[in-house]
């Protein structure tokens, strides 16, 4: 629970702030910038939310927060926001909220589709966001991106019975299953698998129409106006890293959406090889 005595002296004044316990996840951020704003090692609120739908988002925001760091005197649109995960994104894809501190943040999501709805990374254990998810159909399949995004992946299996799959380069104890080798595998008609080593030994993107989840290989960076990935945030290989960026060439999409950064659409799949292309060079000069 966010501490008003402790709030970050930078928040615009009013009903929303944050506190130092912030771990400057992004989360905020990302999800009401007109809200919130990186502050540097923290966000902080940089204008107070104006209408109905603003005090909606970033009361989202402050469910979405890891660590509670968010606090409002306006209590009144909690409960909504608490009930408003899965967030519609684009089609068939949603925004999980409720994200974990055991992932530092990490943003999963929810494919719903006929085959049976998949969850890209687990998000925290929230009973609100169980129940909607029990409602849209449950989870059938949990992908796990890595092995720092499995957050609550126990609870999920345990309440939807979902097969939860990652590579076994990552591979933690009690997954239903565990693929090994490089080349991509077709987990479903529409879902491809793509082993993407190098940021932990183990990482895969899931490719869902034109839809690349990318867990912490690959985002967008706003402030650089490009995709980017971090050699400093490489637990692995980076030149591995490198490579596997360039794999994902050879795959179309126009959407990445990451475990951390910004997601990012491109106009068509030819401008989002583009743009990686760029990315490659100048991480390959990094
Ligand atoms: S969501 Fe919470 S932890 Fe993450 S940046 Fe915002 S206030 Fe900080």
């Amino acid at each position: 629970m966010a501490r008003r005595t402790d709030a970050h002296s930078d928040n615009l004044p009013g009903p929303f702030f944050v506190d130092r316990t912030c771990i400057d996840c992004g989360t905020c951020y990302q999800f009401a910038p007109a809200t919130f704003a990186d502050g540097g090692d923290h966000a902080r609120v940089r204008a107070q939310p104006g209408d109905d739908a603003a005090r909606l988002q970033a009361s989202m925001a402050l469910v979405a927060c890891p660590v509670g760091s968010i606090g409002t005197d306006d209590k009144a649109g909690i409960a909504a926001a608490s009930r408003a995960f899965p967030h519609p994104l684009a089609g068939d894809v949603s925004f999980c909220g409720y994200t974990s501190v055991k992932s530092f943040g990490a943003w999963s999501y929810l494919i719903r589709r006929s085959g049976g709805n998949v969850l890209l990374d687990s998000p925290r254990a929230a009973e609100p966001l169980m129940k909607n998810l029990e409602a849209l159909g449950g989870v059938a399949m949990l992908v796990l991106s890595h092995q720092d995004d499995v957050a609550d992946h126990g609870a999920y299996h345990a309440r939807f019975g979902c097969e939860r799959i990652m590579h076994r380069g990552d591979g933690i104890p009690g997954m239903e299953r565990l693929v090994e080798g490089d080349a991509p595998i077709p987990l479903a008609e529409d879902l491809l698998l793509i082993p993407t080593p190098g940021h932990t030994a183990g990482s895969v993107c899931l490719l869902y129409r034109d839809f690349l989840f990318t867990g912490d290989h690959l985002w967008w960076n706003p402030d650089k106006g490009r995709l980017s990935a971090s050699r400093a945030y490489n637990w692995h290989s980076w030149d591995q890293q490198l490579d596997s960026l360039e794999k994902l060439l050879a795959f179309d999409f126009t959407w990445v959406l990451p475990g951390h950064g910004s997601i990012h659409r491109a106009q068509s799949p030819a401008a989002m090889k583009a743009e990686l292309k760029t990315a490659i060079q100048v991480l390959k000069g990094a």
